[in-house]
């Protein structure tokens, strides 16, 4: 564990990390100044609550190094070519994030990481995994980029045997001495790209999760580009590369046979060359996407050494987040879906991939993606499409390309009140046995104040219209 005493620490960022990162800090006898870039209302009332400590903080300039730090610890969202960071490392200043941080805290005999990144489905699977090793009987938490910090997490009372830890790419970037019992990676598609700079890079710090792994590093094999990164990273000398597989597996692979989600890297008997885990309707939502994250948390969970049983019960306990893939209503024959957390095009091919007839309702922000890919592979499951926010005719177009015969309804409204219209539209567009589905492929802020409000109108329009 690092030592701290009379040391000048520079935080960067007040906020939801920058604040108990100071205090830690503060504590074990560093000399703390925090860097923020505002200096509002509230900036300065959370300075105040430092201050009142003995903590210094300067608001209004979070770019300047302050004299004499030694090292920085950073909020994960802070872009690596700003100002503060470039002169820290003319300076030879070291820099990290919270999840490093967390990571150099944690006591001698702290519980062992089991680490999920990837482009989407993080959150899901760190939960199921989760899930699992509760049904193992293990101490345990779904912690780091959801609800619980890993901070929290290490500094905190309650004692734990392993932690699911969903790591960002932003974290991993800022995480250099992390080394994870096991991780996983379940895709990589462009996303962040302007934070990161290129894919190469957001590629790099992705894969930075493998590093030092000491039992599994698991891939999906459909993905190339993750199973690359398992061949690039440095591992502990033992440490097996694990595939998953919505097909059937290989050797050291976990996959899908007749319904059953199978195992064929840890099994038990050694008289069998595989062993049966769950059934695919033990997963929640039977999508394909969503059993592959099943299977990426099962094998975590199978490198941990918890048995299939547990995985099987661990999945069975598990229920999905609000706003992913969530079921809401069936109104006149027609499945009304709310996958609001698909902000880009990538979840949303994964949510209309588990659909045969789908009315689909999307747009808001586009981030600057292409909608070319998806339209194309989607293009056969529309009966039709509502377009609403303010880049919709990016989908427009796209929708002209590669489905000319699909309706699209142009709702050339970005106000709170269209969901309810748009929905309207997709009720008439609609025939027995078809999904309504709220997968945007878009950021919401052009609407709402986030994917659940808009998730919540969607909600509320289709109870409007079935009552
Ligand atoms: P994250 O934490 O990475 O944002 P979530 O588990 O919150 O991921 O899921 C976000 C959205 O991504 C879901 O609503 C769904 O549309 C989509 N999704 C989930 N898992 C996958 C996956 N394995 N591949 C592609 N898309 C996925």
């Amino acid at each position: 564990s690092a030592d701290f005493q009379g040391k000048h620490v520079t935080v960067a960022g007040l906020g939801v990390s920058g604040i108990p990162a100071a205090k830690v800090l503060h504590a074990r006898g560093a000399l703390v100044t925090v860097v923020n870039d505002g200096d509002d209302a509230r900036a300065r009332e959370q300075a105040a609550e430092l201050e009142v400590l003995g903590i210094t903080v300067r608001l209004g300039d979070g770019a300047t190094l302050p004299e004499g730090t030694e090292l920085i610890v950073t909020a994960p969202g802070w872009k690596p070519d700003k100002p503060l960071f470039t002169a820290a490392r003319e300076a030879g200043v070291e820099i990290w994030g919270d999840v490093e941080l967390a990571w150099r805290l944690r006591g001698p005999d702290a519980a062992p990481w089991l680490a999920i990144t990837g482009t989407n489905g993080k959150t899901t699977t760190t939960q199921m995994l989760a899930s699992i090793l509760k049904a193992a009987g293990l101490r345990t938490a779904a912690v780091g980029n959801i609800g619980v910090s890993v901070l929290d997490a290490v500094l905190g009372e309650e004692q734990y045997d392993v932690l699911a830890v969903e790591l960002s790419s932003y974290q991993l970037h800022w995480a250099p001495s992390l080394r994870a019992h096991s991780a996983a990676v379940l895709n990589l598609a462009p996303d962040h790209l302007d934070w990161h700079g290129s894919m190469e890079a957001y590629a790099r710090d992705k894969g930075r999760v493998y590093e030092g792994n000491r039992v599994a590093c698991v891939y999906n094999v459909a993905d190339k580009a993750t199973e690359d990164l398992v061949r690039e990273a440095d591992v502990e000398e033992g440490c097996r590369a694990i595939g998953f597989t919505l097909g059937s597996p290989g050797p050291s692979q976990l996959g899908v046979v007749d319904g059953i989600l199978v195992d064929r890297a840890f099994v038990e008997n050694r008289q069998k060359n595989a062993q049966e885990l769950a059934e695919v309707s033990d997963v929640n939502p039977p999508a394909p996407h969503n059993i592959a994250n099943a299977l990426a948390a099962a094998a975590l969970a199978r490198a941990f050494g918890v048995p299939a049983k547990a995985v099987r019960d661990g999945l069975r306990a598990f229920t999905p987040d609000a706003h992913r893939i969530a079921h809401v209503a069936d109104v006149d024959g027609v499945a009304y879906v709310d996958d609001s957390k698909a902000t880009n095009t990538h979840a949303a091919e994964a949510s209309l991939a588990a659909y045969e007839s789908i009315v689909w309702i999307a747009g808001g922000l586009a981030k600057g993606a292409s909608f070319d890919e998806l339209v194309a592979k989607s293009a056969k499951r529309l009966r039709g499409v509502v377009l609403i926010g303010a880049d919709r005719d990016l989908i427009r177009e796209a929708l002209a390309r590669h489905a000319p015969e699909v309706p699209v309804v142009d709702l050339d409204r970005t106000d709170t009140g269209a969901m309810l219209q748009a929905v309207t539209e997709a009720k008439r567009l609609a025939q027995p046995g078809d999904t309504v589905l709220l997968a945007p492929a878009c950021a919401s802020m052009d609407m709402f104040t986030n994917y659940n409000k808009r998730g919540d109108a969607f909600a509320e329009a289709v109870r409007e219209l079935g009552s």
